[in-house]
């Protein structure tokens, strides 16, 4: 059976307008996704990544083109979409449950039911000791764990990761996009990630999608087949045979120079 496309970007292009001068930064792209798909963008630094998720959030209007997720016009930002950014912006003066309650409480969905939904996932993701802690009293990997509850917990048909992890060390960074990897999977979320780390790209996603220079046009996507011993998770990936395949070419295709 077909998988259902959650995503479909048409003919996207957008051009933003200053006083002193016009800036293309995206032209032409097109792009469906379908669920349980992992999708990692990677480009250079100002080649429109950023820019590209604020569209399918609906916090910016695109020039030319649509998106649509599950066949609904993103023409503002939608309540079945969720996001996760760089910081994880979280309230210090709110507890972990009541950070993880916010979105619910915000939508006007908050009741028992989800309080204890929300413990359960606390707890499940191996928070479930700091559940009346407060963000200051946790580790940077940990309260990113949280801002990934606080928007799983919103069932969101669609997550947006913006360099979700680029503000953690290389270690702790390697064991929460494990996790989170993981936790979207089983979750069975579908998700569009904007890194600028190949390896994190290649690991965490079913295909990668290379932007080129400014404006951002789709250069090239790969299609992530990894042989991996039982399932695949973002670690095992790392070690699969193919890994430096995909990594030389989507290097090659970035097309850095200094
Ligand atoms: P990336 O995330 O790939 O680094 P961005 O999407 O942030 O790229 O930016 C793409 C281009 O658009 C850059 O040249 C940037 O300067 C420009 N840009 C981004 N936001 C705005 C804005 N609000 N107004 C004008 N130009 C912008």
């Amino acid at each position: 059976m077909d998988k259902a496309k959650v995503v479909e970007i048409k003919d996207l292009g957008i051009t933003y307008h200053t006083i002193e001068e016009e800036t293309e930064a995206l032209r032409d792209v097109n792009l469906d996704i379908y669920h349980n798909e992992i999708i990692g963008v990677v480009g250079p630094s100002g080649c429109g990544k950023s820019t590209l998720l604020s569209i399918i959030a609906g916090l910016i209007k695109p020039t030319k083109g649509s998106v649509r997720v599950n066949g609904r016009l993103v023409d503002k930002p939608l309540n079945n979409v969720g996001y996760m950014f760089q910081s994880d912006q979280l309230f210090e003066w709110r507890n972990i449950l009541n950070n993880v309650l916010l979105g619910l409480e915000i939508q006007g969905k908050l009741d028992d039911e989800a309080k204890e939904r929300a413990k359960e996932m606390l707890h499940s993701y191996g928070l479930g000791d700091f559940i009346y802690s407060y963000p200051y009293q946790l580790s940077g990997g940990m309260r990113q764990r949280v801002a990934l509850i606080r928007t799983l917990i919103l069932e969101p048909d669609l997550l947006l990761l913006d360099e979700p992890f680029s503000a953690l060390d290389y270690q702790t960074r390697l064991a929460i996009s494990d996790e989170i990897g993981t936790i979207l999977k089983k979750e069975e979320k579908t998700a569009i990630m904007v890194t600028h780390d190949i390896s994190e790209a290649i690991s965490m996603s079913d295909r990668v999608v290379v932007l080129s220079q400014r404006p951002g046009t789709i250069k090239k996507i790969f299609d992530i087949k990894l042989s991996c011993n039982k399932e695949r998770t973002p670690l095992k990936s790392r070690e699969a045979p193919e890994f430096r395949h995909y990594f030389n070419e989507i290097w090659r295709e970035l097309d850095i120079h200094v």
